[in-house]
């Protein structure tokens, strides 16, 4: 059975004292049936690990992937993993297109994370005019093969994916439960061929763009739909809870 997995990524949102209170209130959530993790800034990473309880485990949204060194500002996956981070996005689309991160870079944070026992959670989506273009099948194709298929058999099924439309994330726009399937499907067999079938239906995959507490049973009733990366409606306790009761 796969491992069913609800995400919050808070990306750069909530003062302390919101960060403190919604951290609490998601601890309080009780459902043994779902991995909740929460990505919070880095910085409420180590006070959020020292009050921890519950089902609730941490991840960071991003880090250099390299142990320490002259660069200014950046932080370090084994920095990250001793204030209490297990998980790690890769592969964001607002990191791959604000802040430049290429397919060799990611590959890059991708094995930082596997070194250092981190789960990276692999994030890949096509841009709008990729899918208009009826290319969106490819494109997230090449973003899994150069941020994942050098890894062997041990190590990808350490990882988890999170597929992620750039023209939903954000928007208001979800991919229909057709369009999620389709490509979450798409992305299993990949690794079928890859890895065979065992392997492949370890792995679980996220939809993740604009799901809420409306349109989240729909799309976790796909049978390749693993649960969530929810952004905006994972700030408020009461719709990212919705979200975690959908399965
Ligand atoms: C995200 O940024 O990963 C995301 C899915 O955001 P939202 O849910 O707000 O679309």
């Amino acid at each position: 059975m796969r491992k069913k997995i609800v995400a919050a990524n808070w990306k750069m949102n909530l003062n302390p004292v919101e960060a403190n209170s919604l951290f609490d209130e998601v601890s309080q959530i009780s459902n043994s049936d779902v991995e909740i993790l929460v990505f919070p800034s880095a910085i409420y990473l180590l006070g959020f690990n020292q009050k921890k309880s519950g089902n609730v485990k941490l991840g960071i949204q991003n880090f250099y992937p390299t142990d320490k060194g002259a660069l200014t500002g950046e932080i370090s996956i084994s920095q990250a993993k001793e204030c209490g981070a297990e998980y790690a996005l890769v592969g964001h689309s607002e990191r791959r297109a604000l802040f430049g991160e290429t397919h060799d870079f990611l590959k890059q944070k991708v094995d930082a994370c596997l070194t250092h026992d981190l789960t990276p959670v692999f994030c890949c989506g096509e841009p709008l005019e990729i899918r208009q273009a009826h290319k969106h099948i490819a494109y997230v194709k090449n973003q899994i093969v150069t941020g994942l298929f050098h890894l062997d058999a041990n190590e990808i099924v350490k990882c988890i994916v999170a597929y992620e439309p750039v023209w939903a994330i954000g928007t208001g726009l979800t991919a229909s439960t057709k369009q999620a399937e389709e490509m979450q499907k798409e992305i299993r067999s990949w690794f079928s061929s890859n890895y065979g079938n065992d392997i492949a239906e370890k792995i679980s995959i996220l939809y993740g763009g604009s799901c809420n507490a409306s349109n989240a049973k729909e799309l976790f009733s796909c049978a390749n739909v693993d649960g969530g990366l929810i952004g905006g409606a994972s700030l408020k306790k009461e719709s990212f809870e919705e979200i975690i009761e959908s399965f």
